[in-house]
């Protein structure tokens, strides 16, 4: 396996491949799990070299304390990547990935952006789109992989694709989950005991108001998951949205031949959770 932090000597390596090579990219901000590696594992299948970026991007970050206290666990993350049979690591530093200086370029993805975590992170969407169009610049993959656990910002990277025009097929991978149901994530971690606990109460309430949402109309479910919630002793809710998938509108009233999901954020402590279920 191949570690590289500067654009320069990755490109040359990458260059030596790309003619004949499929490249498949998966894009990481580290302390790595399983959730990730089944984006590895997926892009191993399809593809003859695997690239897999650890970066920490502060301009994703609304809040700077949440940048500040993100899992940093570079030697644990390079064993897993070793061992499950990556080809090339990028990890570069803030200088190497913003040279004139920590801004995000604006976006406009057609509306999807100013929805749920776009409405309550400011400016997040902006730093997604930038940072993963450079990566997408330096890398040049073939097919990239993406999980739906952050279904929004899958949602955005196809549209971000679209915009700037770049031939890359972005591929979107189940979410991968701990045996309770708590989609994994390297939040996780900086859960308290009694918050790690409780936090299953997030996936419980999605499958039921997935069961609901088969009878019920949708205010009835948004108000469902609402009350349950506000019974919560432990977990806040940020939001719970019902959305068309493609548009990512929130709806309250179905309508036929859409396909809808339900999205969630969650306050543990001081810790958010996201969550999302095909409706
Ligand atoms: P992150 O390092 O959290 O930015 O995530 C890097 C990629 O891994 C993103 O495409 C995430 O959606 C994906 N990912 C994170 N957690 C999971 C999970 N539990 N299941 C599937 N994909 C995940």
């Amino acid at each position: 396996m191949l570690v590289y932090a500067k654009i320069d000597s990755l490109q040359e390596k990458l260059t030596f491949y790309k003619s004949n090579a499929s490249i498949g990219f998966v894009p990481t901000m580290g302390a790595l799990h399983q959730g990730h590696l089944s984006l590895i594992e997926e892009a191993k299948k399809y593809n003859d070299i695997v690239v897999v970026s650890i970066f920490v991007n502060p301009t994703q970050f609304d809040k700077k304390e949440d940048l500040d206290n993100y899992p940093i666990t570079m030697d644990s993350d390079l064993e897993m990547l070793e061992k499950i049979g990556c080809d090339i690591v990028f990890v570069p530093t803030a200088n190497e990935m913003y040279k004139d200086g920590l801004n995000s370029e604006h976006f406009n993805f057609g509306g999807i952006e100013y929805e749920m975590e776009g409405a309550f992170r400011e400016g997040h969407f902006d730093g997604v789109g930038t940072v993963v169009k450079r990566l997408f610049e330096i890398v040049k993959p073939h097919n990239s992989y993406f999980g739906e656990k952050d279904f929004q910002q899958l949602q955005i990277i196809k549209a971000l694709v679209k915009v700037e025009q770049m031939n890359i097929r972005i591929v979107g991978c189940p979410i991968y989950r701990e045996s309770d149901g708590l989609a994994m994530s390297s939040r996780n971690e900086r859960l308290t005991k009694e918050h790690r606990k409780s936090a299953p109460f997030i996936r419980e309430t999605l499958l039921k108001a997935k069961e609901k949402f088969g009878t019920e109309n949708a205010l009835t479910v948004l108000k469902w998951v609402d009350d349950a919630f506000e019974k919560h002793a432990l977990l806040d809710l940020e939001y719970f949205s019902i959305a068309d998938e493609k548009s990512l509108k929130p709806i309250s009233q179905r309508v036929q031949n859409h396909d809808y999901r339900g999205f969630i954020a969650v306050m543990a402590g001081e810790i958010r959770l996201i969550d999302n279920i095909e409706l």
